[in-house]
């Protein structure tokens, strides 16, 4: 006699959701099998549209990799956390930083995992920014809390509420997350917002958690505050990596660093030990790191007045501005542009419907905003990832398309 398998989905995974590599992105799979060309502007991958890996984080690879091929320490090389604090260190008014507040990861996106498994209690709440990246929702979920979101405000530059920010924080509350720059609004947080955050997380004792992968991807005019620096007496976890400042999506480095903790707080031991569950982060990557915060600036000169994410931001803006009944707010920082289709000319009940026939009818990928756990079905929000003739060319397409679409 045989037992019948036991084997199911896990209950934990119940509103687990990460749309941006969901439905849409298997029908974009489906239609490359069969042949048809897909523009990808559905998300911030820089590798596929000419963005080479600058040379001296290859050549820091080719020397390292003969000799990358042991465990580092579970919080990462010490070369590697040496180079992080030093990048700190550099930035005015962040705390200091020692060895063991850095944290090495295989992407932010583990370190998001990390942090809240070590943090949640069940039932605990999570206050996360609506649109937000929807990582940090599915995370909170995924380790037993809640995420719950508080507004963005699109005619404010799509900065937070504080005020709706305010009044949602509840016994439960445990901490509050920011994404600065902001995907996918484009926003760079300024000094007021970032205090009055602060200030709501001292009053009610709540940990700051900062997403500043964008941290350096910032556009003339604006400039870049992390939230540590303004709050560098409380406990805050910084999020970032090399996936978007280095353009190095698939090298999976990254780095989580926790200031304004005592030595002996639980939430840091239980943090390392789920570090040290997986062993470390790739040994390789990590020497990315090291030469990438020592040695590379290239992204100065793609972020400059004209240079070529400049450039692409602009064109895409205007292009978007030229389509009747779509509004978009400029990025200040950031891949992304969260364009908002007025609902009075475009009667969209499902946003992804919407986007899956855009692909169907013109081979463009986007994403759609309640991907991103915005309330309503009149955003997308597309990556001015590839040169400007061609996000012209898409947008000019994308424009037609609206003007003819009945929604089914
Ligand atoms: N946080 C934000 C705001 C992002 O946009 C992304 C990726 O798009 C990530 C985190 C994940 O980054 P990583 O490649 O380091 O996992």
């Amino acid at each position: 006699m045989t037992g019948v398998l036991r084997v199911g989905r896990s209950s934990r995974l119940d509103g687990v959701q990460y749309d941006l590599r969901g439905t849409v992105a298997a029908r974009a799979a489906e239609l490359e099998a069969r042949g048809e060309e897909i523009l990808r502007l559905n998300i911030g991958n820089p590798a596929p549209f000419g963005f080479e890996v600058p040379t001296v984080i290859v050549e820091a690879l080719r020397a390292a990799l003969p000799h990358a091929h042991g465990y580092s320490e579970s919080l990462g090389l010490v070369e590697t956390r040496e180079a992080i604090a030093a990048h700190y260190a550099r930035r005015t008014g962040f705390p200091r930083v020692d060895l063991d507040d850095v944290t090495v990861g295989n992407g932010v996106s583990e370190l998001v995992g990390l942090v809240l498994q070590a943090l949640l209690e069940p039932g605990d709440e999570v206050l996360v920014p609506s649109p937000d990246y929807p990582l940090w929702t599915a995370s909170t979920v995924l380790a037993g809390g809640t995420a719950v979101h508080y507004p963005c405000v699109e005619e404010e530059g799509w900065l937070p509420d504080l005020d709706a920010m305010a009044a949602l924080i509840g016994p439960r509350t445990v901490a509050i997350v920011v994404i600065t720059p902001n995907n996918p609004t484009g926003a760079v947080y300024d000094r007021r917002t970032l205090e009055g955050i602060a200030e709501l997380a001292r009053r009610h004792g709540l940990l700051l958690l900062s997403d500043e992968i964008y941290d350096r991807v910032v556009y003339p005019g604006h400039a870049h505050l992390s939230m540590a620096a303004v709050a560098s007496d409380q406990p805050c976890v910084t999020f970032a990596g090399l996936s978007k400042t280095h353009r190095v999506a698939g090298y999976r480095a990254a780095w989580a660093v926790t200031c304004g903790f005592a030595p002996d707080d639980p939430f840091l031991s239980g943090l390392r030990l789920l570090a040290s569950l997986r062993m470390c982060a790739s040994v390789p990557a990590q020497h990315a790191i090291t030469a990438a915060l020592e040695h590379d600036t290239s992204l100065d000169a793609l972020v400059a007045a004209d240079g070529r994410l400049t450039v692409q931001r602009d064109a895409a803006t205007a292009a978007l501005r030229a389509i009747p009944g779509v509004e978009v707010t400029e990025a200040g920082g950031g891949l992304y542009l969260f364009p908002r289709l007025d609902p009075a000319r475009y009667p969209v009940l499902d946003d992804e419907r919407l986007v899956l026939d855009l692909l169907d009818a013109e081979g463009i990928l986007l994403a759609h905003g309640r991907g991103f756990h915005w309330p309503r079905p009149d955003h997308l929000r597309i990556a001015f990832l590839p040169e400007a003739p061609v996000l012209v060319d898409a947008l000019r397409r994308f424009g037609g398309f609206l003007q003819g679409y009945s929604p089914p």
